[in-house]
């Protein structure tokens, strides 16, 4: 039997009449021989109401080892709830429909909880149900440890669950149900003129994920990438029947070589951290940025320059926002063996990064990025690189100027804004 499993954002079960959007578009995808297995996630604004409440009632504290498996209980309901309206909503069209909660299947993940990883997703009776001809509505997000407690997958991870799911289910497809058509050449709520990709490859989209793209959670795009999972982003905001063609994540074609640069990704959840005057000796790398792996920090772009002082040297690097007070007090712990002057922090920087497989093949990329931006007079703070990209850390504030200028210095905006 073919199996097709349907992924509906926040947004797209916003409210009850969405939700009966959602319900035509599951029965429009009905055929004889093929089951259907739709994963939603919580209406859109829910999940942060509810982790509103999880700090509340934890005294305001942030959440932490000792406060974050009810964290996922509390934050997994707002799934819960939508899955059972999503199945009420297809039997109202007189669709056989259950809904399946993580624990149900179940989907079993690692007990990091707040941000789980899925280890394996045993579906025995669930694949009897979709054979059997009904549709499986699932609560994204959530999934279940091996000893029975509620996780959650991190925000955003409902996409997660419908990819995982596609895999364990060897689905055709995984249909990605979202608020916007497709995923396009930048985020289109901030550059009128971004075009909608018929297609991108899974190590772009992977990219542009990681670098910020919230369209698709990243390791939904490693798990499509690993599982060879063909994933479509597509509307939910049309009728079925209605032109949709979304865009298709899939293995490279030659056809996307010809691209320079496929798209442009931000991120304002970027911090810089300087160290000044650092006593410059060998191994010192090593102990600054193994303090910080020991705190589980990522550090991403890493500059170093000679200081004024002689054998000193001034060394930044990038990480999440969130990590800045932990990284801060891990290097004031280590000032002495370190060996350094100053630690500043700053907030207001962004990653703004062009992603594209052409730029194996071409050149001249990064000389187009810097001049575009230097007509800008937008100041580089750090760049990093890969075989597919180019970051640049910019001042928050240029952000969107950034991201515009580059739009267009690489020729993507479309000739009619706002149309594909
Ligand atoms: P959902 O609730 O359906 O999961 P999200 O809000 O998580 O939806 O993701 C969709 C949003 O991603 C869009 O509304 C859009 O603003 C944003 N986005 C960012 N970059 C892109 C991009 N390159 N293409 C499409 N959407 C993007
Ligand atoms: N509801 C969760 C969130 O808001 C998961 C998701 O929507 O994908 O992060
Ligand atoms: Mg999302």
């Amino acid at each position: 039997m073919a199996r097709l499993v349907l992924k509906f954002g926040g947004t797209s079960v916003g409210d009850v009449a969405r939700l009966a959007r959602a319900a035509r578009l599951v029965a429009a995808e009905r055929q004889p021989g093929t089951g259907l297995a739709i994963v939603v996630s919580a209406m859109s604004g829910e999940t942060n109401r509810l982790v509103e409440f999880a700090r509340e009632a934890a005294g305001g504290a942030l959440i932490g080892p000792a406060f974050d498996d009810e964290y996922d209980v509390v934050c997994a309901s707002g799934e819960q709830v939508t899955s059972g309206l999503l199945a009420l909503a297809l039997r109202r069209i007189a669709l056989p429909a259950r809904s399946w909660q993580g624990w149900q299947v179940p989907v079993l993940t690692d007990d990091s909880h707040g941000s789980a990883r899925i280890d394996r997703i045993e579906a025995p009776d669930l694949l009897r149900a979709l054979d059997e001809g009904e549709i499986a509505v699932l609560p994204g997000f959530q999934g279940v440890t091996g000893t029975g407690r509620i996780t959650t997958l991190g925000r955003g991870g409902s996409d997660t669950s419908a990819v995982a799911l596609a895999a364990a289910l060897k689905a055709e497809r995984c249909d990605i149900y979202t608020d916007v058509d497709g995923i396009y050449t930048t985020d289109p709520r901030i550059v009128a003129r971004a075009r909608r990709l018929d297609r991108i490859s899974y190590e772009e989209m992977l990219e542009m994920a990681s670098l910020g793209a919230r369209v698709l959670q990243t390791r939904s795009v490693e798990l499509a990438m690993n599982w060879r999972v063909p994933v479509r982003v597509l509307s939910s905001f049309v009728e079925p029947g209605q032109p949709n063609p979304g865009t298709l994540v899939c293995e490279e074609d030659p056809m996307m070589e010809q691209r320079v640069v496929s798209g442009i990704a931000y991120s304002r959840d970027e911090a810089r951290i300087s160290l000044f005057g650092v006593l410059d000796r060998p191994g010192i790398a090593a102990d600054i940025f193994g303090r910080l792996a020991d705190a589980r920090i990522n550090v991403d772009m890493i500059v170093q320059s000679q200081a004024r002082t002689e054998n000193r040297q001034n060394l930044l690097f990038t990480l999440p926002e969130k990590d800045v007070r932990l990284a801060l007090a891990t290097l004031q712990d280590g000032r002495e063996a370190i060996d350094f002057e100053q630690v500043t922090a700053d907030l207001d920087v962004a990653k703004v990064s062009v992603v594209g497989v052409g730029m194996r093949s071409h050149t001249g990329v990064a000389r187009t990025m810097f001049q575009a931006l230097a007509a800008r007079n937008i100041n580089i703070q750090a760049i990093a690189t890969s075989e597919i990209k180019i970051s640049v850390l910019v001042a928050s504030e240029y952000t969107e100027l950034a991201v515009r200028a580059l739009h267009s210095a690489f020729e993507l905006d479309a000739s009619d804004p706002g149309r594909g």
